[in-house]
């Protein structure tokens, strides 16, 4: 199983970051280690001091396949969720500042976390998916499907270019304007299509 991952991908948030906006889809990866087991608890790692929340829709792979046109692209998704990608952003910022890899930042274990599954449908590529991450119970992202800068359906034709896609695979689409940290304490909750979709304490 391989997690996919989308670096910039609504421009609000890229220039938040003080990225340029990209031409193709940023891709990097996370191992399966990094999948939050569900109801495990989630611990802030020891070796970062500014943990941020990154909420995302998540698409779950079914069928296996590379070289995947845009127009076939739905075949291969069968469920959708919210998650989040967290990140160490103090790491990040650091590896960024050197021009090395990220993944210190973004991969580590429990890295990743799932809400519950939604069953997805190929008008779902073309429709307006609505998500939110509330920190305490406050709104700090709200994101539209609407407003990626590559498609999902565009993501998976482009990501099979250069890998296959296997049945189980997650790919995270990117993160909407509003990252922020969370400390320990906090309680974290994403919601897609206001349906809520997890809820975790940072321990
Ligand atoms: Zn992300």
């Amino acid at each position: 199983m391989k997690i996919f991952c989308i670096g910039r991908n609504y421009v609000e948030h890229a220039r938040e970051l003080g990225n340029v906006i990209p031409t193709d889809p940023v891709i990097f990866m996370k191992p399966k280690n990094a999948l939050l087991g569900s109801r495990a608890p989630f611990y802030y790692p020891a070796f970062s001091n500014e943990l941020n929340y990154e909420a995302e829709i998540v698409l779950s792979v079914c069928k296996n396949g590379k070289y995947i046109s845009k127009k076939q692209a739905y075949k291969y998704i069968d469920q959708v969720t919210l998650g989040i990608d967290f990140t160490a952003r103090d790491i990040q910022n650091e590896l960024k500042a050197k021009g090395l890899p990220w993944e210190k930042a973004k991969a580590w274990d429990n890295s990743a976390l799932i809400g519950k599954w939604q069953p997805f449908h190929e008008e779902m590529l073309k429709s307006n998916i609505n998500f939110s991450l509330e920190k305490n119970d406050e709104t700090v992202q709200n994101g539209n499907s609407n407003d990626m800068i590559f498609p999902c359906d565009q993501l998976i034709a482009h990501i099979s270019e250069y890998f296959s896609l296997n049945i189980g695979d997650l790919i995270f689409t990117g993160t909407p304007a509003g990252t922020g940290e969370c400390s320990v304490g906090d309680i974290l909750k994403g919601y897609l299509n206001n349906e809520k979709m997890f809820e975790v304490e940072i321990k």
